[in-house]
């Protein structure tokens, strides 16, 4: 079978081409890495860095998760783990959804570890792992409710078996994923328990036939922090690794399991999103800036030009919902819909901006600062997404906290 042509790869970004850049402070990963894991000990912290570590650049996130203490990392596909190891690092990583019956013998090349959950797929990475005589530790997903991925309850005892069947092939983690773990509401509160119910009894009826893995494990972000149940041996945290909470209310929730464990502190976020304006032009009152001419401007004005726009991941919907960026250490509007390559930002009259001011999208200037919680609010998402949605096209500038100012272009 031919393979069909992949079409050819963007640019590599440049920051000093075109001012737009994302700023990933690997002081703000490794304290919120050690936060965690203090959090959660005796239970290990995994760290999750699929989608190129949720859009913060998953190689330098990794490194400085591993220096806070974090022991494993996970990856939704098996090219996430290879890049991995093609960047040198060498911890144990887990591949949250089955792989591919291809994909197996990169899998185990590589040493990754594959989470499993159907016959077919043992039976492709056991003939794969016999192939490079090698052993190959795995982790079994057994479905509690979230109903994505994962074998029926029913089913694991059969998989698992198969699993200590071949040779090659170790029973290294039982696991499932939390539906609802929030924590925001009661009823939340009891599906999370009946899913770890669901977990806890085919655990005891694996160890009843004499299968025992190393590690059991449910938590991602949420469950970590607001259903200590939930740790077990291990948890997988994304997105609180990178400084924000999986749900806006949950900050209190943290702050109590932070003090539990012993520690003190809170999340630091570790992205911000910048610019500089590329150019300013006076505009008098009542035009309408951009497609569509939708923004009547209140008064004359000075309309800064930004060089990122909703191609970059700044979606339109922005404009929409009153969205804010900050130059000057203010807060100002956009002026207008968000374009492919530019925002317009409304400095109202006599403004001081000068084209190469600095432009904050997400994070800190002076003493204000915008969110992704913000932004998913206004977007009417979740953090989740406005993070990953920032666009390969827009440089990571990978920092530590003391030196951000040196850094910036
Ligand atoms: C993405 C993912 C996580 C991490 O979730 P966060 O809410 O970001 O902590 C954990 N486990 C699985 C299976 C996932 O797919």
């Amino acid at each position: 079978m031919t393979e069909p042509a992949v079409t050819g790869a963007p640019p590599t970004p440049r920051a000093d081409l075109r001012p737009a850049w994302v700023a990933v402070d690997l002081a703000a990963v490794r304290h919120n890495a050690a936060l965690l894991a203090q959090m959660v000990a005796p239970s290990r912290l995994c760290v999750v860095v699929k989608a190129d570590g949720y859009g913060h650049g998953a190689a330098a996130v990794s490194r400085a998760a591993l220096e806070g203490g974090a022991s494993w990392l996970a990856v939704a596909l098996v090219e996430e783990g290879i890049a991995l190891r093609q960047a040198g690092i060498s911890a144990p990583v887990l591949v949250l959804s089955e792989p591919p019956a291809d994909a197996m013998a990169e899998v185990v090349a590589h040493g990754l570890v594959p989470t499993l959950y159907t016959r077919s797929g043992v039976r492709a990475l056991a003939e794969e792992a016999a192939a490079a005589a090698s052993t190959v530790a795995v982790h079994v997903k057994v479905d509690t409710g979230m109903h994505r991925v994962g074998a029926d309850p029913q089913d694991v005892a059969e998989i698992v078996g198969a699993v200590v069947a071949a040779p090659q092939l170790r029973f290294d983690g039982l696991y499932t994923h939390l539906a609802v773990a929030d924590g925001s509401a009661t009823e939340d509160d009891d599906f999370t328990a009946t899913q770890l119910g669901r977990l806890e009894d085919v655990r005891r009826s694996l160890a009843a036939a004499g299968l025992t893995p190393r590690l059991v494990h449910a938590a991602n972000s949420a469950g970590a922090i607001a259903h200590p149940s939930a740790r077990l041996d291990l948890v997988r945290c994304g997105i609180a690794l990178y400084g924000l909470l999986p749900g806006p209310g949950l900050g209190p929730a943290l702050a109590a399991a932070v003090a539990a464990g012993g520690g003190h502190g809170e999340l630091r976020p570790v992205l911000s999103l910048r610019a500089r304006v590329s150019f300013v032009r006076n505009v008098d009152e009542g035009e309408r800036p951009s497609y569509g001419r939708r923004y009547p401007l209140p008064e004359p004005s000075a309309v800064a030009i930004v060089p990122i726009g909703y191609a970059d991941g700044v979606p339109r919907r922005y404009f929409d919902g009153g969205g804010t960026v900050l130059i000057g250490g203010r807060r100002r509007p956009l002026a207008g819909t968000v374009t492919m390559d530019q925002i317009l930002v409304d400095c109202g009259p006599a403004a001081d901006v000068v084209a190469g001011d600095e432009v904050v999208l997400i994070g800190a200037q002076g003493e204000e600062s915008i969110s992704a919680w913000e932004w998913a609010k206004v977007l009417d998402t979740i953090a989740y997404e406005v993070v990953c949605g920032i666009g390969p096209r827009v440089p990571r500038l990978v920092i530590d906290a003391e030196q951000a100012a040196a850094a910036a272009p």
